[in-house]
């Protein structure tokens, strides 16, 4: 759906190099916000905007900034943020948003050497993004200069109104020239931030993206803060989650990392997103329906239009721009009088918007706790025992009486069933002693089957890979008959192979940097579960 980012970013009258920009990055369309403000910042007017991390507000004022900086390398654009942290993803989306223009965009903040920020000011940027401290030395010290200075932005206005920066605030906007627009974003309007409205802006246009909406009744809805979701996701998706699971993420870019993150784990995830053609939307459909794959990654865009039955678990692996999406996707799961549950991961920062999509829906999301490694552990001996549970209820494991009858001369029943159950749960790898067990660190546990190790190949669909492309290769080129070959998943730019752990060693060093179909590969062993 690249033509259809241009439509929609296009409809915006955006520059055809800032459309590419934001295709690279993976956005499909405009956020909320995004839509109602870039038209505003295009037509010249000041804006106040209220909206959190996690909307798409930097894209919002980046975007419109970005195409009406000029080619002349002198400041253009000053961006206030409360802290440094903010400051470096500002000026890194910034950047992004600029690239195809080859605008640059630098942050500067207390605490990095001035002269090393002073070389990088003289060396042309159009946009200057920082704590108001900074850039008020850097201004005091004439190494920025006002005069070329057509837009300010000031990001989280009201905190840093609680970091104390309003009278560096308002000493920098009073010496901006008159002529110049001033965006304003807050998630809220206390007295002090108010009268810089007044003082300083030009009959402001208001932006504000909040409305009552009604959510599905019948879904349970929790959130986990973490600042490692792949992690937390995996516990979830071994200790609490199972059944037909659709996992959101906020980017085209977000969907494939995720497919390939959890492939590398060992699960069997299908993407959807907006790249694909009907013909490949309709084969991950089919897997996914037929419950091939465990988990359906996608983008809002993507999912739109799709109706698939009995979703049990809907994971916000990035929280929902606004309340409306929110809501939107949480609906896909407790239908038809079935128990839904919804899961949204949130890194520390997004916790605003939370309260936010909570507020306007008017439902408490709960906070629950990730699964502790302990946790897991504890799921994976349950499930042992509910197996071993089915195999006695069934009682037909006479043939294996006569192993544990001749075992039992030399070693206890229960030693022995322990060992079974060992050689079950590693496969070979139970019989090594610990030191021989710590070797082969590298083909540890990577989700492939016992005694097989999964391999990750960089190239697939789109390089009209087959099975048996794969399974030829091997067998040419690092002789591995075709039936010792495990799995082989393909996916569009990627495929993952299980080859028997004794030959691992050998596909590495023969099939990395050769060629499978005239494209060079890359081979490298899936990452182990950690
Ligand atoms: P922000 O609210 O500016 O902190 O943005 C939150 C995240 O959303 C960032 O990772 C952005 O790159 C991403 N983002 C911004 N706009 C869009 C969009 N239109 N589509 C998808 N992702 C976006």
């Amino acid at each position: 759906m690249t033509n259809n980012t241009k439509e929609m970013f296009g409809e915006l009258l955006l520059d055809k190099k800032i459309v590419a920009a934001l295709t690279a990055m993976g956005f499909e369309e405009p956020s909320p916000i995004q839509r109602e403000t870039i038209p505003i910042v295009l037509e010249g007017n000041d804006l106040i905007g209220q909206a959190q991390t996690g909307t798409g507000k930097t894209a919002a004022f980046g975007i419109p900034i970005v195409q009406n900086i000029t080619d002349h390398k002198h400041i253009q654009a000053l961006i206030m943020t409360p802290t440094r942290e903010l400051a470096i993803q500002v000026a890194e989306e910034v950047g992004k948003i600029g690239q195809t223009r080859r605008i640059k965009a630098l942050p500067v903040y207390g605490g990095q050497p001035i002269d090393r920020q002073i070389k990088a000011l003289r060396s042309g940027v159009q946009i200057v993004i920082g704590t108001p401290g900074r850039l008020l030395d850097h201004i005091r010290r004439a190494t920025i200069k006002l005069d070329t200075i057509r837009f300010l932005v000031m990001d989280e206005a009201d905190e840093m109104l609680d970091m104390g920066f309003v009278e560096d605030m308002e000493e920098i906007m009073k010496n901006l020239p008159a002529d110049r627009q001033t965006l304003l974003f807050s998630a809220t309007m206390p007295r002090p931030i108010l009268s810089l409205t007044k003082k300083y802006m030009k009959a402001p246009k208001l932006v504000a993206i909040h409305k009552e909406i009604v959510t599905a009744p019948l879904v349970d809805q929790y959130y986990y803060e973490t600042k490692d979701k792949v992690e937390g996701l995996c516990r979830l998706l071994d200790v609490d989650v199972s059944g037909k699971i659709i996992i959101f993420c906020r980017t085209k870019k977000g969907v494939d990392e995720l497919v390939i993150a959890l492939g590398t784990r060992g699960y069997l995830a299908e993407g959807l997103h907006g790249d694909l053609s009907q013909n490949q939307r309709d084969r991950v459909m089919k897997k996914f329906r037929a419950g091939r794959a465990d988990v359906l990654i996608a983008t809002d865009v993507a999912a739109r239009g799709l109706d698939i039955e009995n979703i049990s678990h809907v994971i916000n692996f990035d929280i929902p721009q606004d309340p409306e999406s929110y809501v939107h996707r949480i609906g896909r799961t407790g239908r038809a009088g079935n128990k839904g549950v919804a899961l949204t991961f949130i890194t520390p920062r997004e916790f605003r918007q939370l309260k936010l999509i909570e507020k306007a829906i008017n439902i408490k999301i709960v906070r629950r706790q990730l699964p502790t490694e302990a946790n897991v552990l504890e799921r994976q001996r349950e499930m042992i025992v509910s197996k071993l549970q089915s195999v006695l209820e069934q009682n037909n494991y006479s043939d294996y009486l006569s192993i544990v009858n001749t075992l039992s001369k030399d070693y206890g029943n229960e030693e022995i069933a322990a060992a079974a159950l060992k050689l079950m749960q590693e496969g070979n790898k139970a019989m090594e002693s610990p030191a021989a067990e710590a070797a082969p660190a590298d083909f540890a546990n990577t989700g492939a089957r016992e005694g097989m190790v999964r391999m990750f190949i960089n190239i697939g669909r789109t390089q009209k890979i087959t099975v048996k492309d794969i399974i030829q290769s091997l067998a040419i080129e690092a002789d591995i008959p075709g039936k010792d070959i495990g799995s082989i998943n393909i996916y569009d730019k990627f495929t993952f192979v299980e080859v028997p752990e004794a030959v691992a060693e050998k596909v590495l060093a023969v099939m990395h940097r050769n060629t499978i179909k005239g494209y060079k590969v890359s081979v490298e062993p899936a990452r182990a579960r950690d």
